[in-house]
């Protein structure tokens, strides 16, 4: 599995599928922020990261143009990593609070990180023929993670991507749970730690950490 795995992320950072997206992602890392301007950006799509072994799979929309579009691994470099990455440390899910960069010793446990866009789009948007484009990844993936009893959707893209197969309708919501079927497994949805969200108090690290204390309850079962 791991090297099935391993094999996924080198063709998953070797695609240029959408050519919109493929032209962003490099315009991006040839403009770049101004803090930035010393370093080489990724520039290229972002594979999941985490524990082979996952018991839990995050599922977030797409990468951050100087965030892990600049570094190369999930939520890492900006204000939604800066405010997962803790959150996990103290759910037991991560050996430690910083995830900022990429070579920065973070590891994870039980849980893996992936999102449903793997490059970075204009304006935060995929569209729909890039999405479709993309989800064949995630789908791969969570065959791979045969560990996995459960999803955390951060926001409302990711949770209809992942909720697309149960039949039930569940609109998203903060908090909403949307029990395992015999085949699939449970889905808990969470407002998205973006910038947006936390700093305007619609996310706040209370609400976040009861999602992680929600998702060890799960796992207990
Ligand atoms: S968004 Fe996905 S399918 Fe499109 S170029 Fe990036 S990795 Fe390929």
């Amino acid at each position: 599995m791991k090297s099935s795995l391993n094999e996924l992320q080198q063709n998953i950072i070797a695609c240029r599928k959408c050519p919109r997206l493929v032209a962003w992602r490099e315009e991006v890392g040839r403009v770049k922020r101004k803090a930035y301007r010393e370093e080489v950006y990724w520039s290229k799509p972002v594979p999941g990261f985490g524990d082979f072994e996952a018991r839990v799979l995050v599922v977030g929309l797409a990468p951050g143009a100087h965030g892990s579009n600049r570094t190369g691994r999930m939520f890492t470099g900006d204000d939604s990593g800066n405010f997962l990455y803790p959150a996990l440390y103290r759910a037991g899910f991560a050996n430690q609070a910083n995830g900022s960069q990429a070579h920065d010793g973070l590891k994870l446990t039980n849980l893996w990180i992936t999102a449903v866009c793997r490059c970075v789009p204009p304006d935060n948007k995929p569209n729909r023929e890039e999405i479709l484009n993309c989800c064949g990844f995630l789908e791969t993936e969570m065959k791979l993670l045969d560990s996995v009893q459960g999803i955390v959707a951060l926001g409302k893209l990711a949770w209809d991507e992942v909720t697309r197969n149960y039949g039930a309708a569940l609109a998203f919501g903060h908090g909403v749970l949307l029990k395992a079927t015999a085949s699939l497994p449970w889905v808990l949805g969470s407002y998205h730690p973006s910038r947006q969200n936390t700093q305007t108090g619609r996310l706040t690290v209370d609400m976040f950490d009861a999602i992680w204390a929600k998702v060890n309850q799960l796992l207990m079962n």
